[in-house]
């Protein structure tokens, strides 16, 4: 189905129902146009103390039409236009899916939930004071959650006040991301800010030069106002693309500058590629005590490595790890992707198999999304995809094996065009979690990001409310900009954390 006719609702709905359908029908745009469509639905919307929802949809083609319907509380007569739409709109989504499902035979384990992080969702029914149980009821009555998606956000909301017992106080602490924009080369799949780092020394020293200016600037406002830094992360791109020297360079400057330097609860470089780890850079990492460290396999099988363009071979990831643990590092996290290009369960069984034997501390469990932008995305016919079916498949082979092997589930977030509609899963050893994931997926505390495409996420105390702030992805304009941005951005933290704004221009 490439056009669905919508008919009955206010425009205003129409995202939503076209983000629903693609659910079932990837890529089909909503029209109000009879004569293009493939496939039509008509919604009838009553208001009284109750909303009521009816919809039809039929499919000429197959000569049929299903019927379903949904109905919540409501309290229409008070309410302005917008705030009643919002009532109303999880009532069509909800009598929407149940046509679809009905209609396609496929069941959604989402339901409705089209957002990013879900653990947050049941984080904030339980602040509101609902018991857990209370919570799943409420997460499968308003969204139509599949109990095995409920179960996974309980098992990581329990494990993340494990992990991090005063994740609801950490609003008067902040961490730090520093974003490194550049990779060895630019993966398919990829729509981080990810340069190739070859031919690109001159801007490489003037970005440098930049995050240098952002360290010390951010070190003076964090001791200025003595907030305490509960983790740092360094991530892109990949952060071990820059020689030994300039890593180093910035580690100094950071020891130099941010207050407490020694004493964060985790540091943490991503080491994404195995392609950029020498002996060198390895040693530098164990020096300068960073507590994690990634190695991405992706896949391990080779002809898929060659397709999505990660110019690195099965070897190298595997003998780069052991590079690494024989250096000392010992809390080395790897990524997954399940649904890459002509991948399906027994390649992904393979993966585990391989990862078995390496046994890292934590895995992280991705599930292939299309993002707008990547070249996978603008050459689909290149890149054949496993269906529905066999990516529900790998995750739940993905969950039961890593039960087994005693890892715990402990983040999890969701992605637009996600395959299958599943979800990234972090798995760890218990004890090995990362902080800084659980920090950036719950929004409990300001992430303050440095450097090229870092989005500062300013978050006020107290009241919880978020203000994004994004640096630019493009390492020139951030050379170009990042003298008044610096200035600007510290403003906007002393207003969110209600200090006299001082820092201007
Ligand atoms: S290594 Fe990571 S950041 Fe770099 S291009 Fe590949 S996916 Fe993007």
């Amino acid at each position: 189905m490439k056009r669905l006719q919508v008919s009955g609702v206010s425009p205003a709905f129409h995202r939503d129902i076209e983000l629903i359908a693609g659910l079932f029908y990837p890529g089909v745009k909503v029209t109000e146009d009879r004569e293009e469509m493939d496939a039509s639905v008509h919604f009838t919307v009553e208001e009284t103390e109750w909303v009521n929802v009816s919809v039809t949809l039929a499919v000429p083609s197959r000569e049929q039409a299903w019927h379903g319907s949904h109905r919540r509380e409501h309290v229409s007569a008070v309410l302005d236009e917008r705030t009643r739409r919002k009532r109303v709109k999880p009532v069509v989504n909800h009598a929407l899916l149940q046509v679809l499902e009905e209609a396609t035979g496929v069941r959604q384990p989402w339901g409705i939930l089209t957002g990013v992080r879900p653990t947050k969702l049941m984080h904030n029914l339980l602040l509101e004071g609902k018991s857990v149980l209370e919570a799943r009821n409420v997460l499968e009555r308003d969204y139509r959650l599949a109990p095995h998606k409920l179960d996974l956000l309980e098992e990581i909301m329990n494990r993340q006040i494990t992990v991090l017992p005063d994740l609801y106080q950490l609003d008067r602490e902040v961490s730090l991301y520093v974003g490194i924009p550049f990779c060895p080369t630019k993966c398919a799949y990829c729509t981080f800010p990810a340069y190739a780092i070859r031919g690109r020394n001159g801007s490489v020293e003037e970005f440098l030069e930049g995050l240098h200016k952002e360290i010390e600037a951010t070190g003076k406002w964090l001791k200025k106002r003595g907030l305490p830094v509960t983790t740092i992360y360094f991530g892109g791109g990949t952060p071990t693309s820059i020689t030994a020297a300039q890593l180093e360079a910035l580690f100094e400057r950071m020891k130099a500058c941010i207050p407490g330097f020694d004493q964060v609860r985790e540091l943490t470089v991503e080491a994404g590629r195995p392609d950029t780890l020498e002996q060198e850079k390895l040693d530098l990492l164990k020096r300068w005590k960073v507590d994690r460290i990634s190695i991405n396999p992706q896949s391990f099988k080779e002809e898929t490595l060659k397709l999505i363009g990660r110019h690195h071979t099965v070897k190298e990831t595997v003998e780069k790890f052991a590079l690494a643990r024989k250096m000392g590092l010992n809390n080395i996290n790897m990524d997954l992707i399940i649904g890459l290009p002509g991948e399906g369960l027994e390649t992904f069984r393979q993966s585990l198999r391989v990862m078995e034997s390496l046994h890292p501390e934590s895995l992280t469990v991705h599930t292939l999304s299309f993002k707008r932008g990547s070249h996978m995305t603008r050459n689909p016919e290149k890149y054949p995809v496993a269906d529905g079916e066999e990516i529900a498949s790998m995750v739940a082979e993905a969950r039961e094996w890593t039960g087994e092997q005693g890892y715990v589930p402990y983040y999890l977030y969701r992605q637009k065009n996600i395959l299958g509609n599943q979800e990234n899963v972090g798995y760890a050893l218990p004890g090995e979690e990362s902080l800084y994931n659980i920090i950036i997926m719950e929004e409990r505390q300001t992430i303050i990001g440095l450097g090229c495409g870092a989005v500062s996420k300013i978050i006020s105390p107290g009241s919880g409310r978020i203000r994004r702030w994004p640096n630019p992805k493009e390492p020139q304009a951030y050379i170009d900009t990042y003298r008044e941005q610096i200035g600007q951005k510290l403003a906007a933290l002393d207003q969110a954390y209600g200090y006299p704004v001082e820092s201007k221009g």
